[in-house]
């Protein structure tokens, strides 16, 4: 008899403990550089938790500055562009914390914003109700304490498994080298915030 991965079984999410702001944009550094042009990336977490901050460094990570995104007060999404030739054009931030439900989805353009190429991280995604796309990457932030955050990387579909097998090789081969030189002012800015 051979033993075959239940498929109907819950992925085991990869655990990354991060101490500190600074210790998340090592992480961010090191999604932003193995993200695919299309990534769709979740963000759940209770309010507080780091959903926005993770956005910010992935952004700044992107060569955004980190000060343009905001958690939406009117909109519910931001498009962000992405400098320099990466195969991200963009990168669209959904907070869908306001939204009443998935039948609104229509009146806040989801459909086009999403479909458009580039990176789409979205916080509170369970408002979307079932119109993720099926390959995305869902990211659970836990609180630890005051500056450490544990977060439960989870791969929905082969695109992003190998997001996370990337990520999960370049965290082990020590978040020290990514930081190494990072951008000048990328890891000052987001802190400053
Ligand atoms: P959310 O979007 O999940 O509601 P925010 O990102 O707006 O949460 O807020 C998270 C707060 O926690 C920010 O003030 C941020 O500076 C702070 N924080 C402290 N340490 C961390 C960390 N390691 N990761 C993420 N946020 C952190
Ligand atoms: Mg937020």
């Amino acid at each position: 008899m051979t033993l075959k991965p239940d498929p109907t079984l819950e992925p085991e999410p990869f655990r990354i403990a991060v101490a500190s702001l600074d210790a998340l944009q090592a992480v961010a550094e090191a999604m932003a550089q193995a993200m695919p042009g299309d990534a769709f990336v979740t963000l759940t977490g209770d309010l507080g938790a780091g959903k926005t901050t993770f956005v910010k460094a992935l952004a700044a990570a992107a060569g955004i500055d980190p000060r343009e995104v905001i958690s939406p007060t009117f909109g519910l999404m931001h498009l962000h562009s992405l400098p320099g030739g990466g195969p991200a054009r963009r990168l669209l931030h959904a907070d869908l914390y306001r939204l009443s439900g998935p039948a609104d989805l229509a009146e806040i353009g989801w459909d086009d914003a999403v479909a458009a190429p580039g990176w789409v991280l979205v916080e509170w995604p369970d408002r979307a109700g079932n119109v993720l796309p099926a390959d995305r990457l869902e990211i659970e932030i836990q609180i630890d304490s005051e500056t450490g955050r544990t977060l439960l990387l989870t791969p929905r579909g082969l695109l992003h498994e190998q997001l996370v097998a990337s990520v999960r090789e370049r965290v082990q081969e020590g978040l020290a080298a990514i930081t190494a030189s990072p951008p000048k002012g990328l890891l000052r800015g987001l802190s400053d915030i």
